[in-house]
């Protein structure tokens, strides 16, 4: 289950969202790398809305959004609700997804292979949807794949790059990066994370005045997708995996 707000009567997004809607029900039943092999419930889709003109682009799924179903959900998506309700920002007011959409085992740290095998299939065609108009990207393994592999989230966060989908976007730290700091430099990067975020919603409100960023309250995520905790998403475990994720040939079944 994902939610998404519905579009005007316009024809133009009626078909986009039927677009994305295929493309979400492809995605579920992805087995394309080894990923979905590593003890996950399945892929992660996204969650807010569709006709955001900002997209927020985090890592991968960890454990509490691998449970879910969705993405930013547990500790580090409460920590990112906040920071952008700072700069008035909601949730609900903007598209947030993922470079990778199959948990890694033990919440470890995607590969730059990992997560372009896995964005070449769905994050390109996912933001070819919904035509954001500004990026937002969290985290190294973001920044890596919409800038260059040897972009580093130290020195280039917070400023604006032209991305290949010929869309603005700025990095800045993953939150699950701040939830690791203490002390000085804890307060330093929740200063930077705050500039940035800053600057990505000033930079969309000169786009697009009239968009509303910012619902009257932040949204309970984990309750919203209480549903859906603990389900299997997709494809059974019996199915076959064809490739990894370096696109090398793999035939074993589980
Ligand atoms: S390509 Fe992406 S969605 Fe498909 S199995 Fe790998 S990580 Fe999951």
């Amino acid at each position: 289950m994902y939610i998404y707000c519905e579009p005007e009567e316009k024809t133009l997004e009626v078909i986009t969202v039927n677009l994305h809607t295929e493309l979400i029900e492809k995605l579920y039943q992805c087995n394309l790398c080894h990923l979905c092999n590593e003890g996950n419930l399945g892929p992660t889709a996204f969650n807010g809305s569709m006709a955001s003109p900002i997209a927020i682009v985090g890592e991968g799924p960890g454990e509490t959004e691998d449970q879910f179903g969705v993405p930013l959900i547990g500790n580090s998506g409460k920590l990112l609700d906040k920071a952008l309700w700072s700069v008035g920002i909601t949730r609900d007011r903007v598209y947030t997804t993922n470079i990778i959409k199959c948990r890694p085992k033990g919440n470890r740290t995607p590969t730059v292979d990992e997560g372009s095998f896995c964005a070449t299939r769905w994050l390109d065609n996912e933001l070819a949807a919904v035509k954001p108009r500004i990026i937002i990207a969290l985290g190294s393994v973001a920044l890596k794949y919409l800038l260059n592999a040897n972009a580093r989230i130290t020195k280039d966060r917070g400023k604006w790059f032209q991305t290949k989908y010929g869309i603005p976007a700025i990095a800045t730290y993953h939150p699950a990066f701040l939830l690791r700091l203490t002390g000085k430099e804890l307060v330093k990067a929740k200063w930077e994370t705050f500039y940035d975020l800053q600057a990505a919603a000033n930079r969309c409100t000169e786009i697009e005045p009239d968009y509303l960023l910012k619902s009257a309250a932040p949204l309970d995520l984990l309750a919203l997708y209480s549903a859906n905790k603990g389900k299997q998403r997709g494809i059974s475990e019996s199915n076959v995996r064809k490739e990894n994720a370096n696109g090398n040939e793999l035939s074993h079944s589980l």
